[in-house]
Order: structure tokens, then sequence, then C-alpha cells
């Protein structure tokens, strides 16, 4: 299998975090990773309540004004088969052998939703060299201001989930991400792909509340009727089910240092295309790692270098004049 160009970036800034680590030993990092903010706003989806209905896909695009993405060139309707500078919230389908049974590994089938994750200390923001990203102090939301961006697109190489997009088709790119629907909630509202789930796949609320309620899931016995909440952690309209198992994992309670969208499910993670993380967040090592090499200006004079060899060793034989 090739290396695309996307992972080599990526795989030169593991390398790069390798070496910030063997620099100095013991270097103390640029700063502590971030902690989680006490009233950061989230979402929680279980995949074992999703039933695939893709209501939360057409809701995001609706109240984000983001247009039809066209997967099959010539359709009408809305088919993207991944996130894209159109599409910042997907439903997949992990599927195995027969596919009979949900949320099994084995011949058994899963839906999981993929979108911004709103890191607790995100490697984007810490990436982005103009501040174009930052993260809202109160509600934890990673927010974007295209004023700022140079579109030097470093947020895509440093996010871990694969998730910022960039408008390759517009004459001023943007980034484009889910943004938590931080304008309904300033308007006192919430999560647009919340409020339309019918089932309470995903629910929106506080972060603390939403760990608790996904603790809960976890202890609740399998076979049993439980109340679930509807698009809101503390929604009085619940639904009851029966409980199915579940992976004893809360996914984003501490991959990457933690994130403020969290997931359950009874398929691996990484088999729902999820990345296996660290509980550290890598935002402060690369921050340490940027601070040391550009306070020696080691890295601007090994550009330079690597420029004067590129062109010493195209040019040998055709000296100019
Ligand atoms: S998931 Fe990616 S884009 Fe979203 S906050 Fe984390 S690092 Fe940034
Ligand atoms: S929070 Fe808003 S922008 Fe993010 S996935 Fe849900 S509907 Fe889309
Ligand atoms: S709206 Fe809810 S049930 Fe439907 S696909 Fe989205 S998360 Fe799943």
């Amino acid at each position: 299998m090739g290396l695309s160009r996307r992972d080599f970036l990526k795989v030169s800034a593991g390398g790069g975090l390798m070496l910030a680590s063997n620099l100095a030993p013991g270097t103390a990092l640029a700063r502590p990773p971030a902690p989680r903010l006490p009233e950061a706003k989230g979402i929680l989806f279980d995949a074992t309540v999703c039933i695939g209905c893709k209501a939360c896909m057409t809701a995001c695009k609706e109240y984000n004004k983001l247009p039809p993405d066209h997967y099959h060139p010539g359709e009408i309707w809305d088919d993207p088969i991944d996130l894209s500078a159109k599409t910042v919230n997907i439903v997949k389908l992990y599927s195995n052998g027969t596919a009979h049974n949900k949320d099994q590994e084995i011949n058994g089938y899963s839906f999981i939703r993929r979108f911004c994750m709103h890191c607790v200390d995100p490697a984007c923001v810490s990436a982005c060299p103009v501040t174009a990203l930052t993260k809202d102090m109160k509600t934890g939301v990673v927010r974007y201001n295209k004023d700022n961006c140079i579109g030097c697109r470093y947020c895509q190489i440093a996010c871990p989930y694969n998730i910022p997009k960039f408008q390759w088709d517009q004459a001023f790119p943007q980034i484009v991400k889910c943004y938590l629907c931080d304008h309904r909630i300033a308007q006192g509202g919430y999560s647009a792909c919340c409020e339309f789930c019918p089932t309470g796949a995903s629910i929106f609320g506080n972060v603390q509340d939403l760990l608790k309620e996904a603790k809960r899931r976890l202890a609740l016995p399998v076979g049993r009727f439980a109340d679930y909440p509807v698009q809101r952690v503390d929604s009085a309209h619940k639904a009851p089910r029966q409980v199915t198992p579940y992976l004893n994992h809360i996914y984003g309670e501490k991959e990457g240092g933690g994130t403020q969208v969290l997931m359950l499910a009874n398929v691996p993670f990484t088999k729902l295309g999820l990345p296996q993380l660290a509980p550290e967040s890598q935002a402060g090592a690369s921050e340490t790692l940027y601070h040391t090499l550009y306070k020696g200006m080691i890295v601007p004079y090994v550009v330079l270098g690597g420029l004067f060899y590129l062109i010493y060793k195209n040019t040998t034989g055709h000296e100019l004049p």
C-alpha cells in the first residue's frame, strides 16, 4: 500500500513529536495538558441506539447552510461518502460477514457518526500559527475565524481524527468542520443533530453530565428495560429501551487528553474507524517542538539547507548564466 501525501505529512509530524521527546530528555512541556472545562458542552453518541436514519446529517446541513454533496455526479440528492467541505457530519456503516446482528463485531453491523470531537486540548488549535482556530474557554467549542486563516492547512495535518476539510473549489477557501452549532448555543439552543435525532442516539449536554450518563448506561443490566433521554441529557423526554451489550469503553473520556464528544458502542472503536490514541494530549508536546525548533531557528535553517541542496541537485550541469 502506497503512502499518501497526507500520511507522509502525518508520519513527518509524528517523527517530529518523537524528535521533540528526544531532543532534550526531561525538557518541560511548553505548557501542561489542558484540563476539561467545567461548563464544556458536548454530545454523547450511542451506536447501540442509532438506527442509521441520517436525520442528524440532514439537520446538520440545513442548520449550518451546507450544500448537497454529490458522490455520484449527476445525482440531485445529497450522497456523501465521507466528510468534506460540504459535509461536516456523516453516519457510516461497519459490517462484517453476514451482517445479520446489530452491534456485533462478527457477522454484524454498527453505525458510527464522524464529526469534530471538540478535543479538550485540540491539536488543530495548537498547530494553527495564526489563531484562526480557537477553543472557547466556556463551552470548549473549537471555533474558526476565516479572517485569520492563511490556508496553511496545518490543522488538517495535526488533527488525529482527520476532521478539518479545505474548500479546494472556492476562490477564497476556508477550513470547514463541525462547530457544535455554536450559533444555536449562543441563542439558547443546542446542536441540530441532537434535536432531530429521533432515538436519542445523539444527545447534547454538559460534558460532565454526558460522562455520567455514559457510565450509567455501561452499568445497566443487559436485557432489562431502561429510560434513555432523547435530544438532551437533561431532557424530560425519555425513551424506554431494552439494554443491549456495550464494550466497557467510553471513547473520548481519555483519548488524546479527552474529547467533548463521547461515544459508546459494542464494536471495537478501531473497527468503526476511530484512532487508538494514548491518553496524553499531544498538543502540549507539539507546541514544545515548535517552540524548541523555532527558538534556535533550526527549522528555517534546515528548510533553507534543503532548498539549496535541491536547487544544486537540479541545476548541476545547467549552471545559470
Ligand atoms: S477533532 Fe480534530 S478538528 Fe476537532 S477539535 Fe480535535 S483536533 Fe481539532
Ligand atoms: S453539532 Fe451542529 S455542526 Fe456539529 S454535527 Fe451536529 S448539527 Fe452538524
Ligand atoms: S439521527 Fe440519530 S438515529 Fe438517526 S442516524 Fe443520526 S444519530 Fe443515528
